[in-house]
């Protein structure tokens, strides 16, 4: 018997490009603030679950924000 955990396996987010890390940090949405594109603070990506998220913290309020990776630009 295994018991599944989905770990978060964290990935490099200054691997990407400068434009794509420019996306992830300027399109974002803060719960706290309920305002978006207000900006993150130390990006860093990983993945879990088999979807990828970047998550930083809001510049505003500093409340963690969660983006999910998706691949609508292609
Ligand atoms: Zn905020």
């Amino acid at each position: 018997m295994t018991d599944k955990v989905d770990e978060k396996k964290v990935r490099d987010f200054s691997a990407r490009s400068q434009a794509e890390q420019r996306d992830f940090i300027e399109n974002t949405w803060c719960d706290s603030c309920q305002k978006e594109n207000l900006g993150l603070n130390s990006p860093c990506e990983y993945e879990l679950s088999g979807i990828i998220y970047v998550e930083g913290k809001c510049k505003v309020c500093s409340n963690i924000v969660v983006t999910e990776f998706t691949d609508d630009e292609f």
